[in-house]
């Protein structure tokens, strides 16, 4: 469903990612881990041209997802993208925040963008905080309205950057339960995570990056219970 190609990111001489090549399957979770620095962040914002890239390419579909244009946002509005900061609106409700993509990316009437806001915060267990601001909400629960807000565009990709890094360890658990919940109805994502217990029950596949390359891939079991590479081990011992 979407390839990463000999993926090439520069910051200035910087090189960032230096040939990254993945293929990710239609229903599979692919979860990213490695050490600060080593590229993650900038990979996931290389699939839907957050960044641009400087060699290689990215193939959406059987598509090449193309450097700019229309095409890139009709891409783009069906892959969602959850980051450590929830970005909320602050000056929308729950609801709002959650209706806003439907009624001004897909053209949506209100009346359904609500019945659908509505059903994906029941989803996501926020039923009753529909009315809240962001203000008025704990940090797991401003990341719940950041999924549902994601969900409402009908993505056929999910991407999460860190989603749970900047929450207190209690709010935690109820953020990776409704991605839990995302795999077990097969949606696809590319999720990169400090969360490793999560990782190994979630992952189809485990990625491992260091210095903007992938320095090992596998089944959960094997990555973190037989990692081949020395890379690996030193980074999984320094964490576990
Ligand atoms: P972390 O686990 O800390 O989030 P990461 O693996 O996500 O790390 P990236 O954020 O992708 O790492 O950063 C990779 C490298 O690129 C770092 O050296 C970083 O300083 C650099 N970098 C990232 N964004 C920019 C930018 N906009 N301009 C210049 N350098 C950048
Ligand atoms: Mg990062």
């Amino acid at each position: 469903m979407v390839k990463a190609q000999n993926v090439q990111k520069n910051f200035g001489k910087l090189k960032v990612l230096k040939g990254i090549n993945l293929d990710v399957k239609q229903g599979e979770v692919v979860v990213i881990i490695g050490p600060s620095g080593s590229g993650k962040s900038t990979f996931l914002r290389c699939i839907n041209h957050l960044e641009s890239i400087d060699g290689g390419m990215v193939i959406f579909e059987d598509k090449k997802v193309p450097a700019k244009g229309k095409e890139l946002c009709e891409l783009r509005s069906q892959i969602g993208m959850v980051f450590q900061r929830f970005n909320l609106f602050p000056h929308m409700t729950a609801i709002q925040n959650v209706m806003e993509g439907p009624i001004t990316v897909l053209g949506k009437c209100k009346h359904d963008s609500r019945d659908l806001a509505e059903e994906l915060l029941a989803k996501v267990g926020l039923a009753d905080k529909a009315k809240n601001f962001p203000s008025q909400l704990s940090g797991g629960q401003q990341q719940r309205v950041a999924i549902a807000r994601a969900l409402a565009m009908k993505p056929k990709l999910m991407l999460f950057d860190e989603p749970t890094s900047a929450l207190d360890p209690e709010l935690v658990g109820e953020v990776l339960s409704v991605i839990r919940n995302l795999a077990a109805e097969g949606m696809t994502m590319i999720i990169v995570t400090h969360e490793m217990g999560f990782a190994r029950d979630v992952a189809d596949r485990v990625i491992f990056m260091d210095e903007g390359k992938i320095v090992e891939m596998g089944a959960p079991e094997q990555i973190f219970s037989t990692p081949r590479h020395p890379r690996t081990r030193e980074f999984l011992s320094s964490i576990l």
